[in-house]
């Protein structure tokens, strides 16, 4: 695979950086094991920021992208303990566990917070979002909580096309999203989904776990963030399982982080590989190996699904 060149499409116009980041993956300050130590006491979205944090010294070129994403995650964090304790007080009347939640509509009430995420984004964001932000701003209540709406309702009536408005209501419902997904009592059986099981979306990435002398595949949710078993050697984009059809592709700079192509439908999906690095953060480490996806591009596979910003 070849060296890291340029940043992507979209939001990401800068050319600068790529070329800079080629320092190894694990080599940090702190050791794994007191990093393993303070992992079991933090949440999810506490593992992400602190993943970041670390990557961003590390990887140079996806520094700017990392930064966003620490701002955005922040924001999430803060969302997602407030959702949590609502919803304690909601089910400690109501005592009982959704089977479809995503399927019931959007509560208006959401909207509420929707305002401070575009003040955080229109403050540290790319220019795009910038002006996106502040022209969302201008539209009050009602046109925020129509474009959450179309968003949430998007497994139905069709998404919203890859671009701001796909990034403002996907980073703002994802707290929620995970929460309500956390609650459920979702269960399903027969063959391996390619879709989530719960809210219905494509994977935004696999993730490989150490199981006996190898590794067990999962895919994750590119919305609602929920891990759901998948078998190794299929496509999930088209169901190819011609293993002549579906190559892997590893870059020495990024060794844990695998391209999996597809030759029958030329899509990829990125997947982090955690027999090789255990300290990685599935969400974090795919959204930095942003050269992967350049390279991937390049030779002419679409990814299945961008991941939160885009990318
Ligand atoms: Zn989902
Ligand atoms: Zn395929």
């Amino acid at each position: 695979m070849s060296k890291f060149e340029h940043y992507p499409r979209r939001f990401w116009t800068s050319s600068r950086a790529l070329r800079a980041g080629r320092r190894g993956t694990d080599n940090h300050s702190m050791s794994n094991r007191s990093i393993s130590r303070r992992r079991k006491t933090q949440n999810e979205w506490q593992r992400r920021i602190a993943r970041a944090e670390e990557l961003c010294a590390q990887y140079r070129f996806a520094g700017e992208i990392l930064r966003f994403y620490l701002v955005i995650a922040r924001f999430q964090e803060n969302f997602y303990e407030e959702l949590g304790r609502s919803f304690e007080r909601s089910s400690a009347g109501a005592g009982r566990v959704d089977s479809e939640p995503f399927r019931r509509p959007l509560h208006p009430e959401l909207t509420n917070r929707f305002e401070s995420f575009l003040s955080v984004v229109e403050q540290n964001g790319p220019d795009q979002l910038r002006e996106a932000a502040r022209e969302l701003q201008d539209g009050g209540d009602d046109s925020h909580f129509q474009l959450l709406k179309v968003f949430w309702n998007g497994t139905e009536t069709g998404p919203l096309p890859p671009g701001p408005h796909d990034f403002f209501a996907c980073a703002f419902l994802q707290p929620y999203a995970a929460g309500i997904r956390s609650r459920s009592s979702v269960r399903w059986s027969g063959p391996t989904p390619y879709r989530c099981p719960f809210c219905k979306r494509k994977p935004g990435l696999g993730v490989l776990r150490p199981l006996g002398d190898g590794g067990q595949r999962s895919l994750v949710c590119s919305f609602c963030l929920a891990e759901w078993e998948f078998r190794r050697i299929v496509c999930p984009g088209c169901g190819e399982e011609n293993p002549a059809k579906l190559p892997v592709y590893t870059a020495e700079e990024l060794k844990h982080v695998r391209v999996e192509g597809c030759d029958s439908c030329r899509s990829y999906i990125k997947t982090v590989d955690l027999t090789k690095s255990g300290l990685a953060e599935p969400i974090v480490d795919e959204m930095a190996s942003i050269p992967l996806d350049l390279w991937a591009q390049k030779q002419g596979y679409a990814k299945l699904q961008c991941n939160l910003l885009q990318l």
